[in-house]
């Protein structure tokens, strides 16, 4: 039997904004371009029209810098792609190339490995994902220019050459031009007193790799420099959710790497005694110290 014994310890909410630093090109879902038209629009809120980046991109992007991070960390044999290995599903889209990612396939794999735990599996059992990434709307400051009529999109012209043929094929590529910024919300659930420290250790550590990797599409040609800037966090206890604590600030460091640095300065002894407690308690309050007066 799969231990399904789910538990809910708190919640870490971070908060903070991305930074575009080079062109960032996230593609919205369209198969015919128009005559004339930009063959690669940048996805927008279907009802304000502004630029943002969906939540399920930036997960992705984080969950696959993960992936090939515990790849990288997997005995030889176990590494690479095909049925018995890290990448262990296919996945076709159209008429490209599969692209193979990991996947496990129960509840009790998925618990003990780094990505899954994170990030979530579909296997034969679903393990639901203990990480939740809100889709990234832009900053007041970036909404009230493009209110004032300022232009938050640039359409870059690229020129791609047939590699056999030397045809030249002109493309528009729309992109939201360096300097804009968007506001993150990023939520880690509690749900193991024990491992809760290494999935928010590795959570950061995806972050650090994006910042040296790239957002959204045409990464190799210099597209998706991102950078995070925190600007909140904090512990929500179960006991906050049913009225009988407050929420706790957490004194988070600017930047990712800071944040990485200090980890255990900044998630310290205290949050480990408040989630020993609920543990102990089995989430009832008898011994656990209550801030709320
Ligand atoms: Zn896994």
């Amino acid at each position: 039997m799969e231990d399904r014994n789910r538990k809910f310890y708190g919640k870490i909410i971070f908060k903070g904004k991305i930074k575009v630093n080079t062109g960032l090109h996230i593609g919205s879902q369209r198969d015919v371009s128009e005559i004339g038209g930009i063959d690669n629009p940048v996805v927008k809120d279907p009802i304000t029209q502004l630029p943002y980046i969906p939540g399920s991109s930036l997960k992705g992007k984080l969950r696959s810098l993960l992936e090939i991070a515990e790849n990288t960390k997997k005995p030889k044999e176990e590494q690479g792609i095909g049925d018995e290995k890290f990448f262990n599903r296919k996945i076709i889209r159209g008429s490209k190339e599969p692209i193979w990612i990991h996947v496990c396939e129960n509840y009790k794999d998925a618990k003990e490995c780094p990505v899954c735990r994170l990030f979530g599996s579909g296997g034969n059992s679903n393990f639901p994902a203990r990480v939740v990434v809100r889709d990234a709307h832009l900053t007041d400051y970036w909404k009230e220019k493009w209110e004032t009529g300022e232009e938050l999109t640039e359409i870059k012209h690229e020129n791609t050459l047939d590699r056999i043929t030397s045809a030249a094929s002109p493309r528009k590529i729309e992109r939201i031009p360096p300097g804009v910024e968007f506001n993150f919300e990023i939520i880690y659930t509690i749900e193991d007193e024990n491992d809760w420290k290494e999935d928010v250790k590795n959570l950061l550590s995806t972050m650090k790799m994006l910042e040296d990797s790239y957002l959204g599409g045409c990464g190799s040609r210099g597209y998706g420099k991102v950078e995070f800037i925190f600007e909140e966090c904090k512990f929500r206890s179960l006991n906050y959710y049913f009225g009988k604590d407050y929420e706790k600030p957490i004194e988070i460091k600017e930047n990712v790497e800071n944040t990485i640095n200090e980890f255990y300065n900044i998630f310290n002894k205290e949050l480990e005694e408040i989630i020993k407690s609920i543990s102990q308690n089995n989430g009832g309050d008898n011994g656990y110290k209550n801030n709320k007066t």
